[in-house]
């Protein structure tokens, strides 16, 4: 039966409720989102819909999404919501390379199985990304290093994961022979809202068809959503017959074809030292003046190698995004250029901005 407890709901949401202390006010959590309302579970009605208030008040990131606890006024068809509770951890992305604002890309996991795969999908920079976009979120990483039922040489893949996640704790597992599943239960107990990240074709699908005991036979169907469309079938929030919540959106997803979560910044920490005193804040660090990281190359303090592999990375992430949205990578490309000829009309007419 479902309840709030095994929806998650626990002392953390529930005393933010209570210090409200509106009367009338019941917690409901959201399991997906409609064009204008937003799918409930917990509360009587199965839909919800934002105050007008709300709409007015609520920024893009505030806005109620996926796994989100709020506090509604319910009733037979549909719930009235007002209010957003503060929630526990936050998974943003940062798109590299564009002005874009953080995207809020889950709320309220509780463990990420930062999935990795002992062959070709095997790569340490992206899984020290994945781990520490996890740590930023609050949530806690687990490593999964899927398909051990391949032929492969699994002690210099546990190095590397060492490596790059250190300290986090490392499951072997393969969604084929289903070696490791019982593991990955371990960490979700009852209440507990889990997730799954990583590149695509590591096995995310597979592995959550297991927990969830779905037909394997169901990833191709799956693999097709991530391709286009998404199904709007119901749920991306969903009971684990074993107990515990799985978050499943196409925001999630999509994370796994771009395989980026805005962690330049962690795999450089050097570059991004020295960027942090550039004369602008959205430096490129190509030729802008007052460029702090181009000085640093000339007088030799950084290797002119790192920043060729840090352009190197924010180049393979823009193709990755202009393959997912063409259309926003034709604006941010235009936007640019609006900001590049800006910067050129200020250190022009404005003193002050020179150093
Ligand atoms: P996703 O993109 O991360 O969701 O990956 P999928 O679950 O769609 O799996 C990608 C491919 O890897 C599919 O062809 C799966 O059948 C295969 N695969 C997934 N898990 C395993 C595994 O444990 N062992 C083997 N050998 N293949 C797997
Ligand atoms: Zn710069």
């Amino acid at each position: 039966m479902t309840t709030l407890a095994s929806l998650g709901f626990d002392d953390f949401f529930a005393s933010q409720l209570e210090r409200l202390g509106i009367p009338g006010w019941l917690p409901a959590r959201v399991v997906a989102e409609g064009q204008s309302s937003f799918h409930l579970a917990g509360a009587r009605a199965p839909l919800g819909d934002l105050t007008g208030k709300l709409l007015g008040s609520l920024s893009k990131v505030e806005r109620p999404v996926v796994g989100d606890w709020v506090a509604v006024i319910d009733g037979p068809d549909r719930a009235s919501i007002q209010h957003v509770l503060e929630r526990r951890t936050t998974l943003l992305r940062r798109a590299a390379g564009t002005l874009d604002e953080a995207q809020v890309i889950a709320v309220n996991v509780d463990v990420f199985f930062v999935v990795t795969a002992v062959n070709r999908e095997f790569n340490e920079r992206r899984l020290e990304r994945f781990a520490t976009a996890v740590w930023n979120s609050g949530a806690e990483p687990v490593i999964v290093l899927n398909k051990v039922d391949l032929d492969a040489d699994l002690a210099p893949l546990l190095e590397a994961i060492d490596r790059a996640a250190s300290g986090v704790p490392v499951v072997r597992a393969s969604a084929a022979s289903g070696e490791g599943i019982e593991a990955l239960r371990t960490y979700i107990g009852p209440g507990k809202t889990v997730a799954f990240i990583g590149s695509s074709g590591v096995g995310k699908s597979s592995l959550m068809n297991r927990l969830l005991g779905r037909e394997a036979q169901a990833v191709g169907a799956l693999r097709n959503d991530e391709r286009g469309r998404h199904t709007t079938s119901g749920r991306q929030l969903i009971e684990l017959p074993s107990g515990g919540v799985l978050v499943d959106t196409p925001g999630l997803r999509e994370l796994g074809l771009v395989d980026d979560i805005g962690g330049v910044e962690t795999s450089f920490a050097d570059v991004a030292a020295f960027a942090e005193t550039c004369r602008f804040r959205d430096c490129v660090h190509e030729s802008e003046p007052g460029c702090a990281v181009l000085a640093a190359v000339a007088s030799g303090k950084l290797p002119a190698e790192r920043l060729a592999s840090y352009r190197k990375l924010l180049k393979e992430i823009a193709a990755a995004e202009r393959k997912r949205d063409p259309i926003l990578a034709g604006r941010t490309k235009a936007r640019w250029k609006e900001i590049h000829k800006a910067m050129r009309a200020r250190t022009k007419v404005d003193p002050k901005l020179k150093r």
